[in-house]
């Protein structure tokens, strides 16, 4: 985005309640607050326990997802401010037909007048535990749960991570994930431990952590039977660059976190192959003067996608955009790292097999305290990024949309508003409050405007 595009923004930025640059709210706002159905205000947008496949997880804005949705044929969004990959135009159009965005509308295509909001691509979450109130640790039921909530908030695609736990039990969790990516509910699964370090395991058990022999690797990403998409190591452990080295001939994304590696050894690991900074910051040595350590050497490096947590819990807003200034708008991903708490709310939750605690929407283990995970859902993130971060629109859409599709591959069918791809949507008002999400061109969230 141009200096002359950032200025064209400001007048919008002005009009929403304005965040403060430097101070770090103590906790982040509560999910309500933000997509809060009219009906139902103070109320979590998905309130109800887990359920099957097909119930309503619960009152949303427009229909619930679970209904049957609106199939939208031949619809034109109009007078939206559109985000695409070549800027913002005011008054733009896109053109849904069937689960696609065209070129161009049919003479009698519905149209839906948006004036006064803003259209971007659907997100696109690469790290996710689960939400509403279940895992993607637990049944299937819980997975598609989880999966269902998040939608609700914007996220259109969905990587589902696994937490640390024993092998055997990785293996069965992968299995039944892999299914759900082989019907499209997911973009593939994520395995965030055992193989990382004991010294930065945040909210991994410690005895259950190993080290990442690639025969053990392989295992995994067997069982995910081709839907492994990811997989997080502390590369500096025995076998962590041969790991890498196998992850990558097997076209998974090789990802650096819950790591202790010095600068020296994480250039080794992203010369392997590695790719992807899991949660940049977080569970990894601090940037030292003598010891620049993983951070300084994952920003830097251009093949590098960093993960940023931007919950206002996890990360200080110049840690953010100190990361945005040295890696660029172009190889950043915002993440949820969310747990079953998000979209759900307080209260007892367990975080594979260590129990959590979240008290005003943050995550942390009973034993110890450490930060578990987060609250977050990405239409939050979007929000807090243009409105306390002061990010320009078009960095927050490449961050939380485009980027990540680059990571896993699929850009050529998501991640950004263009003709051919999949009309996968987000609806925002002038205060970048969610307001409409569809995913293949069905209604998830159907806006309600005027
Ligand atoms: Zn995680």
């Amino acid at each position: 985005m141009t200096a002359s595009e950032r200025d064209r923004f400001e007048p919008v930025l002005k009009q929403a309640p304005a965040g403060s640059r430097s101070v770090v709210p103590p906790v982040a706002p509560p999910v309500a607050s933000l997509v809060a159905p009219p009906s139902g205000p103070g109320t979590a947008p998905v309130t109800s326990p887990v359920t099957s496949p097909g119930a309503s997880p619960g009152a949303s804005p427009g229909s619930p997802a679970g209904s049957a949705p609106r199939r939208t044929r031949g619809l034109v969004l109009a007078g939206a401010r559109v985000v695409l990959p070549s800027g913002t135009v005011d008054g733009g159009r896109v053109v849904v037909e069937g689960s696609r965005i065209a070129e161009a509308a049919a003479e009698d295509a519905d149209v839906l007048d948006l004036t006064g909001h803003w259209l971007v691509p659907g997100f696109v979450d690469i790290h996710n535990h689960g939400g509403g109130g279940a895992s993607f640790s637990g049944t299937a039921d819980e997975a598609l749960q989880s999966i269902r909530t998040h939608r609700l908030h914007g996220t259109t695609t969905l990587v589902a991570s696994t937490v640390t736990g024993r092998m055997d039990a990785l293996a069965r969790h992968a299995g039944r994930l892999s299914e759900l990516a082989e019907q499209g509910d997911i973009a593939g699964i994520h395995f965030e431990g055992p193989f990382i370090s004991p010294c930065r395991k945040g909210a991994h058990s410690a005895e259950l952590l190993r080290h990442p022999d690639p025969a053990e690797v392989r295992k995994l990403i067997d069982a995910a039977r081709g839907r492994a998409v990811m997989v997080t190591l502390a590369t500096e452990l025995p076998g962590g660059v041969d790991s890498v080295r196998l992850l990558t001939e097997h076209g998974v994304i090789a990802a650096i976190g819950h790591t202790d590696a010095t600068y020296e050894q994480t250039v080794e690991a992203i010369d392997a192959g590695a790719t992807v900074a899991t949660h940049l910051f977080n569970a990894m040595p601090p940037l030292g003067h003598r010891t620049p350590g993983p951070i300084a050497a994952l920003l830097e490096d251009e093949r590098v996608t960093v993960e940023l947590i931007n919950d206002g819990t996890h990360l200080h807003p110049a840690s953010l955009e100190l990361a945005f200034h040295h890696a660029g708008a172009g190889r950043v991903a915002f993440i949820t790292d969310a747990m079953d708490a998000a979209g759900f709310g307080d209260g007892r939750y367990q975080l594979g097999p260590l129990e959590v605690e979240v008290s005003e929407g943050v995550a942390r283990l009973v034993e110890g305290g450490s930060i578990a995970g987060s609250t977050l859902t990405l239409d939050r993130a979007f929000q807090r990024a243009v409105l306390v971060d002061r990010l320009p629109v078009g960095d927050v859409v490449a961050a939380i949309s485009a980027n990540p599709a680059k990571v896993l591959g699929i850009h050529d069918r998501v991640g950004s508003l263009e003709p051919g791809k999949d009309a996968d949507l987000v609806v925002l008002d002038a205060s970048f409050a969610l307001k409409g999400v569809m995913r293949r061109g069905e209604w998830v969230v159907e806006p309600v405007i005027g």
